[in-house]
């Protein structure tokens, strides 16, 4: 009930007054995801801004904005697109209205979402304290038991020594996991399986975490035996709507990082997708969620599913939702930070109807033979293969491109479409083929054998897929 009389206050009282046309968008991001949030400003009529380091200064994002500026002169190429000052010197000197932090770097920042907002900038995303809230997993744990989700069976609260650990692991048994509290991007986490082991990777993953994340601190989970990963796609108005955009299967992972990502989950009974939506939105609502974010859980083979986490920021697969909901989510979060409500964008709950499968791949400039090192150098051939139900989402990949060292190694964001798995997947394994990329390695024959599995063309799918399947790598 207070929430609903906040939201009733926030509504007669802000709302209204907070009803203003963004007329410029500066994304502080680079590579394909700033190209992707400029395309959504064109289409809207807003001015696109760029920021780009010194070592950037000849990449593709610069050029696809309308306008862009250098920042972080003099600083490591990572640091440039982490300094704050630096962003918001730039917007200032250039009345920018509204920032959007793409995925990585500031995004789940909440020192910078503040900053942004201090300086009389809207954020394209969430508030500050729910940016810091899940940026935490043990209070956004938290936030979801106090929403009546069910989370993976771990530790309450922080474990702070390696006794401490032992003791948590003889008591509730192994395997487990334990986790970086801010980790993030499938790092800071050690899977334990025998008990002679706990102590050192307790301590071996809490130095890893503080050398990381800047913060050591950690807890343990269960560890869930070949778990599928199902997220759900949220959005929220400022009035405190919230829908859902269906869910995603990410469960073709390396390294707990995804490699392949499907909407909607192959063969998810409808009564389970129903429980994990309405979880999500459960979540949502509770912690007052704002603009796009997803809701992370596993599930396991006797349909039980568990919350993980959330990602409070637009994810690198938002892509094959998009795809299958024919949703602008990029839009729809700028729409979301100008003020206005899901109703006024058409966006309710029995609107959003999802259509047909959607594959995406992420093309790498990794190399499968060596353990996908990252290759760089100079991509001297490029062709990809376009075509009916095949988007390709990418800033670093033509002819000409020099891949440095410097960034993630994503080259291309490939996305199909069809109405069913096994006819997405062959669009996408078509259009892989026609790709021709030369002067630097991708990953493209690891994703071939992956597109033409058995499994995965069943949508038998679990977290160990890629580890069962070493012929993947040949
Ligand atoms: P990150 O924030 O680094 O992405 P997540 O908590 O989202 O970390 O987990 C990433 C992946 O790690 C999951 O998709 C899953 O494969 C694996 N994982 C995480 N927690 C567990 C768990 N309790 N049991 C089994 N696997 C897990």
């Amino acid at each position: 009930p207070r929430l609903k009389l906040y939201h009733f206050l926030k509504n007669t009282y802000c709302c209204q007054a907070e009803h203003k046309p963004i007329r410029s968008v500066l994304v502080a991001n680079r590579g394909e995801i700033a190209i992707r949030v400029f395309r959504a400003c064109s289409e809207l009529g807003i001015k696109s801004v760029a920021v780009y380091s010194e070592q950037d200064k000849m990449h593709m994002h610069r050029l696809k904005a309308d306008e862009s500026y250098l920042v972080g002169k003099g600083l490591a190429p990572v640091e440039a697109y982490l300094s704050i000052p630096e962003i918001i010197r730039v917007c200032k000197e250039n009345d920018i209205d509204a920032v959007h932090p793409g995925y990585g770097f500031l995004s789940e920042r909440s020192d910078f979402a503040q900053a942004v907002i201090d300086a009389g900038i809207r954020f394209i995303g969430p508030t500050p304290e729910v940016v810091q809230n899940m940026g935490d997993k043990m209070a956004a744990r938290k936030a979801a038991g106090e929403a009546d989700v069910p989370i993976v069976p771990g530790s309450i609260g922080a474990v702070t020594s390696k006794e401490e650990a032992l003791s948590f692991c003889e008591k509730h048994g192994l395997p487990v996991i334990f986790k970086a509290a801010h980790g993030g991007g499938g790092r800071g986490m050690r899977v334990v399986e025998k008990m002679e082991e706990v102590e050192e990777s307790f301590e071996r993953a809490s130095h890893e975490a503080l050398a990381s994340f800047g913060n050591g601190e950690m807890f343990i989970e269960k560890f869930i035996e070949r778990p599928r990963h199902v997220e759900i796609q949220v959005l929220g108005d400022k009035a405190g709507n919230v829908v859902h955009l269906y869910e995603r299967d990410c469960s073709v992972q390396r390294r707990h990082q995804k490699v392949v990502e499907i909407a909607p989950a192959p063969h998810l009974a409808e009564e389970i997708r129903d429980k994990i939506t309405d979880a999500a939105l459960r979540l949502a609502r509770h912690v007052g969620y704002e603009n796009a974010g997803t809701v992370e859980f596993l599930c396991d083979e006797r349909g039980e599913f568990y919350f993980i986490e959330v990602n409070a920021r637009l994810q690198v697969e938002h892509t094959v939702t998009e795809e299958i909901t024919g949703i602008d989510l990029v839009q729809a979060q700028i729409r979301i930070a100008e003020g206005m409500t899901l109703d006024e964008l058409g966006l309710t709950q029995e609107r959003i109807v999802p259509r047909g499968v959607a594959i995406q791949c992420r093309v790498t400039a990794e190399d499968p033979a060596h353990d996908f090192q990252p290759n760089t150098g100079r991509i001297e051939v490029f062709r990809s293969g376009e075509g009916m139900g095949i988007r390709i989402d990418s800033a670093s990949a033509y002819a000409g491109a020099i891949i440095s060292p410097y960034y993630d190694s994503l080259l291309v964001k490939v996305i199909s479409h069809a109405s069913d798995l096994k006819s997405a997947a062959s669009k996408m394994d078509r259009s892989l083929r026609e790709f021709r990329i030369r002067g630097v390695k991708t990953n493209i024959p690891f994703l071939l054998n992956v597109l033409e599995n058995e499994k995965f063309l069943n949508g038998v799918l679990d977290t160990y897929f890629i580890d069962e399947h070493p012929d993947l790598f040949q």
